[in-house]
């Protein structure tokens, strides 16, 4: 079975979040769990924490379908060590709240060397800095999305993502998302299908399906290998429907969350009645 849904709003409350997916008919959502361009948010009181609950319960989601996307400010890689202890307390801050709403996974972006480290320094960093935060929490799995690759961020190679796994500890509690438009931006072809089998088969070789927690459902208004992070509603971008079709059909996929960040949220509810009917 297939959780499918959208990254929906916090606006009002997490628990408006969860009415926003049950009206896209959707089997799965992301969302902020506080405001994503502040450092700061005020703590989750019991009675937020409540109202998300029983939103749940109501409609039907369990942990398995929710996939939170942490701050954008977040940099598990900085060069600088003010500027990177800021993001670790920043990363413990949100897993804890995750902790605290009974969600299981927390998608966050590597990091960016700042063109002021090497890359492998820079991935080692990230590796450090998600160990310091799964040493301090428990039951919460940190799942690293691929990057587009634009600036400095890395993650734009499956051989990043890899190399960041084999530096944590845990291993049970370290995943990976894959967002299709970064991997396209970033030189992964999906627009065939045997591009697709090429390009997961590669995904299998290096990361291995057993890390796939989540997956971002875009299209692509750049252009294959461009590096450039500009999301697209599904069909209308360079990438095409083959790719979405595709992942919808494969078992591999199953169980876990796959998440629309298509760039016009009026489309939501029939991008998501569209997948569904393609599995
Ligand atoms: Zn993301
Ligand atoms: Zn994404």
């Amino acid at each position: 079975m297939k959780y499918i849904g959208a990254h929906v709003s916090i606006a009002g409350g997490l628990e408006y979040a969860v009415e926003r997916a049950a009206q896209l008919k959707a089997t799965a959502f992301a969302l902020f769990t506080k405001n994503q361009r502040q450092w700061c948010s005020p703590s989750l009181t019991v009675e937020k924490i409540t109202r998300f609950h029983l939103a749940c319960i109501k409609n039907n989601y369990t942990s398995a379908q929710i996939m939170p996307h942490s701050s954008y400010l977040i940099n598990l890689g900085h060069p600088r060590s003010y500027e990177l202890n800021k993001s670790r307390t920043a990363l413990l801050d949100e897993v804890l709240r995750c902790q605290k709403l009974n969600l299981r996974l927390l998608n966050c972006h590597p990091g960016s060397h700042l063109q002021q480290i090497t890359e492998d320094k820079c991935l080692e960093r990230i590796s450090e800095s998600i160990n310091i935060v799964l040493n301090q929490t428990s039951e919460v799995t940190v799942v690293i999305e691929n990057t587009a690759g634009q600036g400095s961020n890395l993650g734009f190679l499956f051989e990043h993502l890899s190399t960041i796994i084999r530096d944590v500890e845990d291993k049970s509690r370290i995943g990976v998302c894959i967002d299709t438009c970064h991997a396209f931006a970033s030189g992964y072809d999906l627009r065939s299908e045997s591009n697709c089998i090429e390009t997961f088969s590669e995904f299998e070789k290096i990361i291995g399906f057993q890390y796939l927690r989540g997956v971002h459902l875009n299209d692509s208004k750049g252009k294959f290998n461009s590096r450039v992070d500009r999301h697209h509603s599904l069909g209308l971008g360079n990438i095409g429907l083959t790719a979405f079709h595709w992942l919808m059909k494969d078992p591999r996929f199953n169980g876990i969350p796959m998440i629309l960040e298509t760039v016009n949220p009026d489309l939501w509810k029939d991008e998501i009645a569209w997948l569904k009917t393609r599995q």
